[in-house]
């Protein structure tokens, strides 16, 4: 199997300021297209440091994928380290830095010199270009050995690797499909479809269950084995039926949203104990405003009232968190919002405010639509935080159902 190795280069890495995401995403990916990862080293913007490890790592691997230090700043020294421990020149590009210094004076009224310095590329490297930020990227290739430096941001980086994902793959690419469901523990789904789930000894199988996020089969096999991932999952999504909320990339908020445009329905909230976060949610998605409306943050009683119309005798009778309350509080906010569809909650999201009948982490959801309103009742567990994003997600939930 090939091998990889990951510098993930930056001071604000070493130094606790940001979390390395890319070599995270950088790490899954390059499994899949057949690489084995050996190692994902951390590096400050150091010269002398980075032009030892990039040597080492060069003779050790068949591929090296660097993040970050190609800005134009005098820290960023990803491309200098690179030049010199592969004993290559750089070379300015001037269509590059032709467009940098438009891009600069576009943006910023001005070109400084340093600008230029990002078109400074690697004797005989590719070049990657940069469709979000500045700085473009490099590929090269020594021998069989290939070599990539992409910029640090996620928002640069990911395209990039996206745009030569294809040239990477090995003989031992992989083939991976997901499933993520709800409402089916993990022990009782491994046993009641393990036959299935193991019937091809080609796929292996891992299952992820973590309490926001459900449990989460992934199914990989060599690419050769394509059709027999595929087969499984197309088992298993029959199987688990209404269970499954979303499969590969996709989250809650993309099926939702997806319905949504398909039905042609709009909607809009009502949110007390996620205080915003379903709406939060669903604006990921791009796209989204030809559905959503708007929300109403209804966490204190007398917003309740007084925007969304819920009555006190039913606060008084049942309280805010009943479903009672979520059902007069997605009325309220369709016919306030002039939605085809509305979703509210209300939830005691702790650490305190339980009690015996209600205990932290108690949550109503309802639902108001054309054909009428409906409401259920969950108890989920965590800490405050938890709650309130598990609540997200099964709220989104029966929106889908
Ligand atoms: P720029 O031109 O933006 O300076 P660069 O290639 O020089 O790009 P860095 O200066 O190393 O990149 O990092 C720029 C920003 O990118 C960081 O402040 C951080 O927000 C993000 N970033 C860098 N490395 C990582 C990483 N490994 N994981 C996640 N984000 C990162
Ligand atoms: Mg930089």
């Amino acid at each position: 199997m090939k091998k990889a190795i990951i510098l993930a280069i930056g001071n604000e890495l070493v130094e606790g300021l940001i979390i390395d995401t890319n070599s995270k995403y950088l790490s899954q990916r390059l499994k899949l297209a057949g690489y084995y990862v050996e190692r994902i080293l951390t590096l400050p913007d150091r010269f002398d440091l980075l032009v030892k490890e990039i040597k080492a790592a060069v003779n050790d691997a068949d591929l090296v994928v660097s993040s970050g230090g190609l800005g134009p700043t005098e820290d960023d020294l990803t491309r200098e380290a690179f030049a010199q421990a592969l004993g290559l020149k750089l070379e300015l590009n001037e269509s590059v830095a032709g467009k940098l210094v438009e891009r600069a004076l576009k943006f910023y009224g001005k070109a400084p010199e340093n600008v230029k310095k990002q078109a400074m590329i690697l004797e005989g490297a590719e070049i990657l270009e940069n469709t979000v930020g500045t700085a473009p990227g490099q590929f090269l290739k020594i021998g069989e050995k290939m070599v990539i430096l992409l910029p640090g941001p996620p928002t640069e980086l990911v395209p990039m690797f996206e745009s030569v994902y294809e040239r990477l793959k090995t003989d031992d690419a992989l083939y991976s499909r997901r499933i993520k469901t709800l409402g089916i523990p993990e022990a009782v789904l491994m046993d009641e479809y393990g036959q299935v789930i193991y019937s091809r000894p080609s796929v292996t199988v891992a299952t992820m269950a973590s309490y926001e996020r459900g449990v989460e089969v992934r199914l990989t096999a060599s690419v050769k084995y394509k059709e027999d991932v595929d087969d499984v999952f197309n088992q298993l999504l029959k199987l688990l039926g209404k269970h499954v909320y979303a499969t590969d990339d996709e989250e809650i908020q993309d099926v939702v949203a997806r319905m949504l445009l398909n039905k042609g329905l709009t909607v809009s909230f009502a949110e007390s104990c996620t205080g915003g976060m379903i709406s939060s949610v669903i604006v990921d998605v791009p796209g989204i405003s030809k559905v959503f409306k708007g929300s109403v943050v209804a966490y204190d009683n007398a917003v309740k009232i007084s925007l969304l119309g819920v009555s006190e005798e039913v606060l008084k009778v049942h309280g805010a968190v009943s479903e009672e309350c979520v059902r007069q509080m997605a009325r309220g906010a369709r016919r306030i919002l002039g939605t085809d569809v509305a979703l509210a909650v209300s939830g005691i999201a702790g650490p305190s405010g339980g009690t015996p009948e209600k205990p932290v982490g108690t949550v109503c959801v309802g639902i108001d639509g054309p054909s009428g309103t409906t409401s259920k009742t969950f108890l989920l567990r965590g800490e405050r935080n938890a709650i309130r994003r598990r609540t997200t997600l099964v709220a989104l939930n029966e929106l889908r159902l």
